[in-house]
């Protein structure tokens, strides 16, 4: 029996960015908004759009940049905690964030066509 438990980015989005742990495709290059950001762990990128994961219970966090609204990300093939999805920021000039997500660069790796 063949167990489709993952989505897959589409084939012509060919540079992508994985789950180091498990492989399961996390979000395409084209969705990728910045690279600057810093996560509890390192460095940490900020993306428009992911797959493959499922986001906790929203809870209020300060952060560098001021109060949000965060909730924790986790890879839904092998459940590790990945980073965190903006949920609400209170601050207006951080509201560009809002239903974005964060991926901690140490749970990525770069999958096809990257050269
Ligand atoms: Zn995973």
């Amino acid at each position: 029996m063949v167990k489709t438990f993952q989505d897959y980015l589409s084939s012509d989005c060919h540079r992508t960015y994985s789950c180091v742990h498990c492989r399961a495709h996390l979000a395409g290059h084209a969705a990728l908004i910045s690279k600057s950001f810093q996560g509890s762990q390192g460095r940490a990128y900020l993306f428009n759009d992911v797959v493959n994961v499922s986001s906790g219970t929203p809870e209020e966090r300060v952060l560098l940049t001021g109060v949000h609204d965060v909730s924790d990300i986790k890879c839904k093939c092998c459940k590790t905690t990945l980073g965190w999805k903006y949920e609400r920021a209170y601050d207006t000039s951080q509201k560009y964030k809002e239903g974005k997500f964060i991926i901690e660069l140490i749970h990525m790796i770069k999958d096809n066509g990257w050269s």
